[in-house]
């Protein structure tokens, strides 16, 4: 077995040489990994060798099996569901997390992980513009961040569900209100609290995806009304198809009259309120309850690392703390995070934002933010430009939904779906560029966004170009830009 002290350094070597490279050299690979089901899979021995293998086997199956099977991320033209970045001081922060190995479930199980998170956490609260008195924890993903506010919120009710349950008792129905718009992790963190999903209510949208507050006034009301108990309203900032922001100060006030816990899913455009001039997106944010921002989406930190604040630390810790002897501790003046969540152990995450958050800066984060919202109000203007394409919703940050109507599919609504979805496959297919699909209203649409930090406008001008010329290439049926290229 390779475990040697030298062995480890060459290979370390060997593996941080190749990262240096990749995290360069990405532009030239395919964004979309072109292997097919299985493949990986069938060139893979079914058990594990009975020898310990040397390091550089490990090294040399990753670059000749795992690479090509990988879609990567981290390429400047990847443009699908939404861009993000394993940044240099990321990758670093993950690297030295991994090699420590702490388990941060209580402050004295590494004092430093606990204290490096809480001040990570105060660095991103002040450059985003949340209030002081907003306490902050880290979750993996935003779909966990949520479900924790959500259980905050169902504690807030003083049902006693915490000890007594939801099953077998005389309980009135809990509501949560959201839109067709808001994402799914809601409704999939309903069914896990034993709401349902027939209690997930979606209140109306507006011309441009955002909330209906009058609407949502009424509904709350009508549930009272009929003795079922609202709960929560999920209003989001930049909602994940078209980046639609709901009028959170408008949707607070409907929550303060009605008595109603306000959580508001900042996941992706959080982060961009570090930006002056969109700081405005953070309106209404002091009257939140509770508030997910995920640096790992559009803040250059590796995958995983999302963050709720709430002015409720105490609802969050009274949901979930719950200490068994032997994790009792001396200390009673420090935090221990295993008291606000469902998992006990926890890995040392803080460290990647705060490497973030130093070697980027607060003023090269907003030159890169700013950049990506110019580079997709520039896309936005090439495709209204362009004769037989439309854009479908309003593209205020990073992210452009359009499709191609061609004259002779106008009034065909299946066909133009197929359409796209085709082209959107086209584009992809020529590993240039990866975007994504959704669909609005029921319309088949295509989704471009802008996230990465080596992303140029050179990169989003030559994607766009390939978008139209396909387009063009699909209209006399040769469908060969792949080979144009
Ligand atoms: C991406 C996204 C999520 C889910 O994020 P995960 O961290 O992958 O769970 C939640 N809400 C919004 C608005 C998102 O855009």
């Amino acid at each position: 077995m390779p475990n040697e002290n030298r062995d480890f350094s060459r290979a370390l070597e060997r593996a941080s040489t190749w990262v240096a490279r990749y995290l360069q050299d990405v532009t030239n690979l395919p964004v979309l990994a072109r292997v097919r089901p299985g493949e990986i899979r069938a060139q893979l021995p079914d058990a594990m060798p009975e020898e310990g293998e040397p390091f550089d086997a490990l090294l040399d199956d990753f670059e000749r099996i795992v690479l090509p099977g990988i879609t990567h991320w981290n390429h400047p033209r990847f443009f699908a569901y939404f861009a993000i970045t394993g940044s240099e001081p990321g990758v670093l922060g993950e690297l030295l997390s991994a090699a420590l190995n702490v388990n941060a479930m209580l402050w004295r199980a590494s004092p430093a992980a606990t204290e490096i998170e809480e001040v990570a956490l105060g660095w991103l609260r002040r450059a985003l513009g949340i209030p002081e008195r907003f306490f902050g924890v880290v979750y993996d993903t935003a779909s966990v961040s949520g479900l924790h506010a959500l259980a905050a919120a169902r504690e807030s009710l003083d049902l006693d569900i915490r000890n007594r349950g939801t099953s077998g008792r005389d309980l009135p129905a809990l509501r949560v209100y959201c839109t067709e718009q808001t994402h799914s992790h809601v409704e999939k963190d309903a069914i896990l609290l034993g709401i349902g999903r027939e209690n997930v209510v979606k209140v109306p949208t507006d011309d441009a995806f955002r909330m209906d507050p009058r609407a949502l006034a009424r509904l709350i009301a009508a549930d009272r009304a009929a003795g079922r108990l609202p709960m929560c309203v999920a209003a989001t900032i930049g909602t994940t198809s078209t980046t639609s922001v709901d009028p959170v100060p408008e949707i607070a006030r409907v929550c303060q009259d009605a008595g109603v816990w306000l959580h508001v899913d900042a996941a992706y455009a959080g982060p961009a309120s570090i930006v002056p001039e969109l700081r405005h997106l953070m309106d209404g944010i002091e009257y939140a309850d509770s508030l997910v921002v995920n640096p790992h989406k559009w803040m250059f930190v590796p995958v995983d690392l999302s963050v709720l604040y709430t002015p409720h630390e105490d609802l969050l810790r009274r949901a979930f703390s719950l200490v068994p002897a032997y994790l009792e501790t001396p200390e009673s003046d420090v935090r221990n995070y295993m008291d606000y969540g469902v998992q006990l152990g926890r890995r040392f995450r803080g460290l990647k934002l705060w490497f973030v958050l130093r070697a980027y800066g607060r003023r090269r984060l907003i030159e890169l933010l700013r950049g990506h919202v110019a580079m997709a109000q520039a896309l936005a203007g090439w495709v209204e430009a362009e004769p037989g394409f439309e854009i479908l919703a309003p593209h205020p940050l990073s992210v452009v939904c359009f499709r191609h109507v061609p004259p002779h599919l106008r009034d065909d609504a299946a066909a133009l779906d197929a359409h796209n979805a085709e082209l959107a496959e086209r584009v992809n297919a020529t590993g240039y560029a990866f975007i994504s699909t959704t669909r609005l209203r029921g319309v088949t649409t295509l989704r471009i966004a802008i996230g990465n930090a080596r992303t140029t406008p050179e990169d989003v001008r030559q994607t766009w170009e390939l978008i139209a010329s396909t387009a063009r290439a699909s209209l006399r049926g040769d469908g060969c830009t792949i080979a144009e290229r």
